[in-house]
């Protein structure tokens, strides 16, 4: 996992000592000397993490954050102020204006390198959702970036780990002034708790009574519900070194007590609205995978769903010795619904249409629309018999009841024709069994419509 790492100091003897650090291990180090050439290498997206100089000339690190993290092409980059100011107000000014973290000069080596190597897997990673989610945002969904450089970070919801009441309720009443905050002082309730409650944000103690906090951290990090939530680990100074431990097990950031409010508020701010942020990116990838397989009209499968994945049925029919039944399905007479009612009438009659549909068949059947007003139905371990006898059911529940149109104020009378047959020969081609389905739906027409047609193989 090789990273680009842009290192950026007005001091040359600074840059070459952190340049030397990290392509010892194998980063790939970029150097800029001031903000302007910063910014530039950042918008030409050429960098993974910025290791930022607090103090130089003409602008300041604060500045140049603050310009990342307000700029839509590059607020998902993972900012590190290095600074030799290390009081809290230092820090808060650097979290004020986004940076993900900070190192103080000089720079231990560990530490360095653990924080670099767990922002590295965060922008791999959200790398990968932003690379998937392109695609919805070409055909116009909203842009994560716009919201999430929105964001302020408060109002999240945060599960409290701690066993420790005089620490807990400091915590939580100075978190509670921007979240909704829950203690749980009991380590082993906490992941059951953390797993059902929806959280936007972990803090975990690592000093608690016989119970290893970081043990906590890596079940949840291994469990489903809890995977994606942000923690935040808090220590006291002696158990800095097993801080570096929870950065390598995912843990995503860290506080040493005694814990400064401001500071405890803004990194719970940052956690908060990157946590936003990738889950406005996972929802985006979701939807643009299913909007790829549906059909937008009626939301049952769409052609190109159905082609392959109609192979893999079949192939697991042949494999399995089961049949494999498949309807094509056709309105009667379409054309005149559109041409008497209107196009948005017709429209009407395909979503009804694809509502009775999925109310007459099981859960492993697969319903998509074919083409125009032609749809496919697949139906697994079901034999001719059968198939004909829901392709019946079916067939009365479209010409049994008239569709609504118009918003309820008309009704039509539909009917469909239904040609239908089945896989049983081993190894068959679906594209046969398609064919003959349409072979069997031709004649259906012919013979006077609103009627089934079987055609065995
Ligand atoms: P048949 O009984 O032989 O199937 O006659 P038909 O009129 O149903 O068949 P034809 O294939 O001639 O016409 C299908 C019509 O379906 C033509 C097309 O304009 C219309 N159509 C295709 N897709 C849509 C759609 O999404 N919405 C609407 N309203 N009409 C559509
Ligand atoms: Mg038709
Ligand atoms: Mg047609």
């Amino acid at each position: 996992m090789s990273a680009r790492i842009l290192v950026v100091d007005d001091v040359p003897a600074n840059v070459k000592l952190l340049e030397a650090r990290l392509s010892a291990e194998y980063f790939d180090v970029m150097t800029a000397s001031n903000g302007t050439e910063a910014l530039a290498i950042c918008r030409r997206a050429e960098c993974d993490i910025i290791l930022l100089d607090v103090m130089m000339p003409d602008m300041d690190g604060f500045e140049v954050c603050r310009r990342l993290k307000t700029d839509p092409a590059t607020h998902h980059i993972p900012v590190v102020m290095v600074t030799a100011l290390d009081s809290p107000a230092d820090r808060n000014r650097g979290l004020e204006a986004g940076a993900d973290d900070f190192l103080t000069k000089p720079v231990s080596d560990v530490v360095l390198i653990a924080r670099v190597r767990s922002l590295t897997r965060l922008k791999m990673m959200t790398d990968e959702l932003r690379m998937r989610a392109i695609t919805s945002l070409e055909i116009g969904m909203q842009a994560p970036e716009r919201s999430a450089v929105a964001d302020t970070g408060k109002g999240g919801r945060i599960l409290l780990v701690d066993d420790r009441q005089s620490s807990y309720e400091r915590l939580a009443t100075t978190l509670a002034a921007e979240h909704t905050i829950d203690v749980e002082p009991n380590p082993t309730e906490a992941l059951f708790h953390a797993a059902e409650g929806n959280y936007d944000l972990l803090i975990v103690s690592l000093d608690l009574n016989n119970f290893d906090g970081l043990r906590l951290c890596s079940q949840a990090r291994s469990l489903e519900r809890t995977r994606h939530v942000p923690i935040l680990a808090i220590a006291d100074p002696e158990n800095s070194t097993r801080l570096l431990r929870g950065l390598e097990i995912g843990v995503n950031d860290y506080l040493l007590r005694p814990i400064d409010k401001t500071e405890l508020l803004a990194r719970a701010r940052t956690q908060i609205r990157r946590r936003r942020y990738t889950d406005h990116l996972r929802d985006n990838v979701q939807n643009s995978i299913e909007m790829a397989i549906t059909d937008a009209l009626t939301g049952l499968h769409n052609r190109r769903y159905m082609e392959s994945h109609l192979a893999t049925l079949a192939e697991q029919a042949s494999m399995r010795g089961k049949p494999l039944a498949l309807m094509i399905l056709d309105i009667d007479y379409f054309k005149s619904i559109n041409d008497n009612y209107g196009h948005d009438a017709g429209d009407d009659v395909l979503r009804e249409f694809a509502v009775r549909v999925r109310k007459s068949i099981r859960g492993i059947d697969l319903a998509c629309r074919y083409g125009g007003e032609e749809f496919v139905i697949v139906m697994p371990e079901t034999d001719l018999h059968v198939a004909g006898m829901v392709a019946e059911r079916l067939r009365r529940s479209i010409a049994g009841e008239p569709f609504a149109v118009h918003k309820g104020t008309k009704r039509i009378e539909v009917t469909i024709s239904i040609g239908l047959t089945t896989l049983e020969q081993k190894g068959e081609a679906v594209a046969d069994v398609l064919k003959r389905a349409d072979t069997a739906l031709y004649r259906a027409k012919h013979d006077g419509r609103n009627r089934v047609v079987s055609q065995a193989a």
